[in-house]
């Protein structure tokens, strides 16, 4: 099933500013914020983001809001296969801020090497890590439904979805489904690891512990084998395709109305859809380049073998409910988390994910027969240790993504940030390159507040507003 969107695909232009030597402002090592108002007569301030995932419009987004007003921004945006070509497009869309699994799970993802760095050093904060929230899941968490409010506000409005040439039908369509997640326990290991979960939760996304019978008033089919389940009530799903539309046209509408303001600074926002085979194909052009290509960060030349990160492809299958079934799925039931995970899109629509197809390379969104099948045979016994009707539901399509896997710190596996200049090599001089990568299996939730902070560090050209468990990787790769 490939990614919709192409109606967002075509080159989009505001009118360029007035032209002046912003990059002499750059050399003279000030900030953005010590700019003086005068520099409104300069050149755009301009910024080339490749990537329109999660992370590329996250942090586009970040830039056009906290550029400073005194300033004009120029931001191009590259992506070879339009907004949500990669992994974000494809992905369950499943939110919620704890850690799922357990500490035994940690390990067995880590390779050799891996292992040797950190097995050792950091064992006895790992056993910590997998009964918490994720690292700074208050953070991630906050910043993420912010950003899924702004993209629904932005597709609220039917002349939005006019302009983006939608149907009334597809106006209809949920971005963001506000209706939790139900995760039964299916062993003593989980039940423990949850049970720490729900003491310590976030006031603004509980964990309710509950019976079987309390589990089956949400979802009256569920298998609750050792009498415990956990709700997530506040926890969502969204249409990922959908969501990133709704934020690009968010950005859109920033830049829009910087347009129509009489006197002020200028934003302007182009998307390209072009492959960008190396990043010095972007010197000259841009301020900054902020590198957001997922699991593809390998395949720049400048980047090539040395991120510590780990590709692993995963497949989703679409089940829909048979028109002669009558009992379908209640209208505000739960998501249900377990060793597959179901992603609820209606009463009788739902995803099943994911397979874990540790090293491959292949980042198409198209799945073979003989890959679904074989998804299927994985996906399908697992769902149904917990979900029994769905053998009544059939097989529509399947649809993947490469996820990008950032190596297992002490704070868990944290996505990879900061600036790249030594990697990409000394000819780069007068641009800055930048890293937003390694949102590993988790890049929904951690896309908000992270795309925040690599905004906030391109604007002010200052690398240390970025945590420093973000930017550790860095000491792996010298
Ligand atoms: C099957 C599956 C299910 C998932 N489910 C969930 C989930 O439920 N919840 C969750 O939080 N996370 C989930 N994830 C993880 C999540 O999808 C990723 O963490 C996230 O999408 C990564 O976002 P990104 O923007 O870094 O990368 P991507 O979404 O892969 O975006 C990278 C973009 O860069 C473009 N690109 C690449 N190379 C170039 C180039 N050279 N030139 C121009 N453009 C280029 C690509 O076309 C792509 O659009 C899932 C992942 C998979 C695979």
């Amino acid at each position: 099933m490939p990614p919709s969107g192409k109606s967002l695909l075509t080159d989009w232009t505001f009118p360029a500013v007035v032209h002046g030597d912003w990059r002499a402002l750059r050399r003279s090592r000030r900030t953005t914020s010590q700019v003086s108002v005068s520099s409104l007569s300069q050149r755009p301030l301009r910024y080339a983001v490749v990537g329109a995932g999660f992370a590329g419009l996250s942090v586009v987004w970040h830039l056009l809001k906290h550029c400073p007003k005194e300033l004009h921004l120029r931001v191009d945006i590259y992506d070879e296969a339009g907004i949500g070509g990669g992994a974000s497009g494809v992905s369950g869309g499943l939110l919620h801020p704890y850690s799922p699994k357990g500490s035994r799970h940690l390990l067995l993802m880590m390779n050799a090497k891996l292992l040797d760095i950190f097995y050792f050093r950091f064992l006895p904060f790992i056993q910590i890590l997998a009964v918490k929230l994720l690292w700074r899941g208050a953070e991630c968490w906050k910043e993420c439904l912010k950003l899924l409010n702004i993209a629904e506000a932005a597709l609220g409005s039917k002349e939005s979805n006019l302009e983006v040439g939608e149907s009334d039908q597809t106006f209809s369509e949920f971005v963001v489904r506000r209706r939790g997640i139900l995760r039964p326990a299916t062993n003593t290991k989980t039940l423990n690891l949850l049970n720490d979960n729900a003491q310590n939760c976030l006031s603004s996304c509980r964990i309710e512990t509950m019976d079987t019978d309390a589990a089956r008033n949400l979802v009256p089919d569920i298998c609750v084998p050792l009498n415990t389940a956990f709700y997530m009530p506040d926890a969502v799903n969204i249409r990922p395709q959908r969501y990133l539309q709704g934020l690009f046209l968010a950005c859109k509408n920033l830049a829009k109305e910087s347009a129509s303001g009489f006197g002020e600074r200028q934003l302007i926002l182009h998307l390209h859809q072009k492959s960008i085979s190396n990043l010095l194909e972007l010197e000259g052009e841009y301020d900054a380049v902020i590198v957001c290509v997922g699991a593809k960060a390998d395949t720049l030349p400048e980047l090539s073998g040395k991120l510590p990160l780990r590709t692993c492809r995963g497949v989703i299958a679409c089940m829909q409910l048979p028109e002669n079934i009558r009992e379908d799925y209640p209208e505000n039931g739960p998501s249900i988390l377990s060793d597959a995970w179901l992603a609820v899109q209606g009463s009788r629509s739902l995803l099943i994910g994911s397979t874990w197809e540790w090293k491959s390379r292949n980042s198409s969104p198209y799945v073979s027969a003989d890959e679904a099948f074989k998804a299927l045979e994985e996906l399908l016994p697992k769902a149904s240790a917990v979900y029994p009707g769905i053998k009544s539901w059939c097989f529509t399509g399947a649809r993947a993504g490469l996820r990008a896997m950032p190596p297992l710190t002490p704070n868990g596996s944290v996505p990879l940030l900061g600036c790249i200049d030594d990697l990409v090599g000394e000819n780069s001089s007068s641009c800055k390159y930048w890293l937003f990568g390694g949102l590993g299996s988790r890049g929904l939730l951690y896309h908000g507040w992270l795309g925040k902070l690599m905004a906030q560090a391109v604007l002010s050209c200052n690398e240390h507003i970025i945590p420093s468990e973000l930017t550790s990787w860095k000491n792996i790769i010298r």
